[in-house]
């Protein structure tokens, strides 16, 4: 059997609804063999999962997922891979996100408020477990409270630009998400490329600028693209030059329709990301030599 990869996936350190532990439990079961965990804006949950993959023999990418605004607020997910998580740029950064997605939260429930949705902000924080506060928190305090039947009906309702709970973001450039990714020696990656409903000039424009950054791959297989866009993408990648990535961007058991361990194949002639020189050295950089145990002295 090949090595089975997923790059893309989120815990309760954001908005996954399952502990970094359980997560890796989870693609354990279901075979996966590298799982890389990429929180929104954060990196809380990398210790917990890096310990639970060594006792269960899975490799742990560690990653975040990036939110970067870009060309007038458009809102982009940079993925980021084989990160030190203890590098000074990138924690500063993400530390940035962090505050503006705090401030966020109050606008939001503000916002609900005044549509006569009391509670919202207390309501989000009760499904958040860890520092990230974000919209899907909200979505699932809207549905239990009757809002709207489901995650699809409460978005499109409430928190999409032009509804009542959408506040406009202000994330990283995508110079700044690509700099704190390389200063921490890790990879970057476009997260779902089909999401953002971009023109194909727009796309090009957007693959242009990350190129010209050091950016080195685009997410080709996507729990969230269809088989057209699946080989749209790993068309374009041929073309530009851009590594190819794979992610399930796994949330949950609560949002089956992206599940883990069910993604498609990545389409032949894409290089895929994890068989770049990149990838390898940094591999090789994080075996951690063990020093030989001295001998007990009977
Ligand atoms: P945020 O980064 O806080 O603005 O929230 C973005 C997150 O909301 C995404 O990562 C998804 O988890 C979720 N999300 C956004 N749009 C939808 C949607 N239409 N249906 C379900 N979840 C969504
Ligand atoms: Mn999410
Ligand atoms: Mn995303
Ligand atoms: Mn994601």
């Amino acid at each position: 059997m090949s090595v089975q990869y997923d790059l893309h996936s989120h815990s309760s350190a954001s908005d996954g609804s399952l502990r970094p532990a359980e997560l890796v439990r989870l693609a354990k079961l279901r075979n996966i063999d590298v799982l890389a965990l990429t929180d929104h804006d954060n990196i809380d949950g990398i210790k917990e999962a890096r310990l639970e993959a060594t006792q269960w023999g899975l490799q742990l990418v560690a990653g975040a997922e990036i939110s970067v605004s870009w060309n007038r607020g458009k809102t982009i997910h940079i993925v980021g891979l084989n990160l030190d998580i203890d590098n000074p740029i990138l924690l500063n950064g993400l530390q940035k996100l962090c505050e503006f997605r705090q401030w966020r939260s109050e606008e939001i429930a503000r916002r609900l408020a005044k549509k006569g949705i009391e509670g919202a902000l207390a309501g989000a924080c009760s499904f958040a477990k860890g520092n990230i506060i974000g919209r899907l928190h909200f979505a699932r305090f809207l549905i239990e409270q009757g809002y709207a039947k489901d995650m699809k009906q409460v978005f499109k309702r409430y928190l999409v630009q032009g509804k009542p709970g959408y506040v406009p973001g202000d994330w990283a450039s995508l110079e700044e998400a690509l700099g704190w990714i390389h200063s921490a020696g890790g990879q970057a990656v476009i997260a779902h490329p089909a999401r953002y409903r971009l023109s194909a000039t727009r796309l090009r424009q957007l693959l242009g600028e990350f190129q010209e950054l050091g950016g080195c791959a685009l997410e080709v297989v996507s729990g969230s693209h269809s088989r057209d866009e699946i080989q749209r993408m790993a068309q374009l990648c041929r073309d530009i030059g851009l590594l190819a990535s794979a992610g399930s961007d796994y949330h949950g058991p609560e949002n089956p329709y992206m599940d883990m361990g069910k993604l498609p194949v990545m389409p032949a002639n894409c290089v895929p990301v994890w068989e770049s020189p990149d990838w390898v050295s940094s591999l090789e950089q994080q075996v951690t030599v063990v020093p030989d145990s001295p001998s007990l002295a009977l």
